[in-house]
């Protein structure tokens, strides 16, 4: 099973992703880590990207799209990845079925979880106190919001026409939100 776990920044994606991971034995192919690791180690690709993260744009289509290709054509993670942070955009919601047709293999479900750019403001503000991201910051975040809904939002219309996604209230508990995933995941595993 591919699950790609959808929403705004600070919306509780990399938490609910790793539950998932635990939970459902699958993993977590995170975007936004993988481009902060080449930030940190300080790789060519690292020196290219980090202004373009820290103003809270979105990196280039090709860059992700190599990245995520790497594990999508891992037989490692074959039917067991849970994409968290992207697609970002339509382009990259078109280019994900295609590497994924490439590879023999589909997204079954989209979880969007919804949350208030108020929530999100301090939520991103709560993170940077403990992870020290230097995309969270006020301004970054409304920037990062922003960028979601004009770049991101449209990816849940083209995949409602799929009938994948299911709509999870991310403004809940943390647990809470865990097991109505749960309970989504359970659902559509009886069908696989
Ligand atoms: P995240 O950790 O998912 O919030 O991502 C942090 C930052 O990494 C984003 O604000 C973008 O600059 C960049 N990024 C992550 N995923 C993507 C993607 N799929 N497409 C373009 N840029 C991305």
């Amino acid at each position: 099973m591919n699950i790609v776990i959808f929403g705004p920044p600070g919306a509780g994606k990399g938490t609910q992703s790793k539950f998932i991971v635990k939970k459902f034995n699958l993993y977590q192919l995170s975007t936004g880590d993988l481009l902060r690791n080449e930030i940190k180690n300080k790789t060519q690709l690292g020196s290219e990207i980090s202004s373009i993260i820290n103003s809270g744009e979105l990196v280039s289509d090709k860059i992700v799209s190599d990245l995520i290709e790497k594990f999508i054509s891992n037989d490692k993670y074959k039917n067991k990845i849970i994409f968290d942070g992207y697609p970002r955009n339509l382009l990259q919601a078109k280019n994900l079925d295609n590497l994924l047709i490439n590879h023999k293999q589909k997204i079954n479900i989209v979880l969007k979880l919804s949350v208030s750019l108020e929530s999100v403001k301090k939520r991103i503000l709560e993170r940077k106190i403990q992870e020290n991201r230097a995309d969270d910051n006020e301004e970054v975040a409304i920037k990062r919001y922003k960028t979601y809904e004009k770049s991101s939002e449209p990816v849940i219309n083209y995949y409602k026409q799929s009938n994948l996604v299911k709509v999870v209230n991310g403004e809940a508990k943390i647990s809470e939100i865990s097991t109505e995933i749960s309970g989504l995941i359970d659902a559509i595993k009886g069908w696989l």
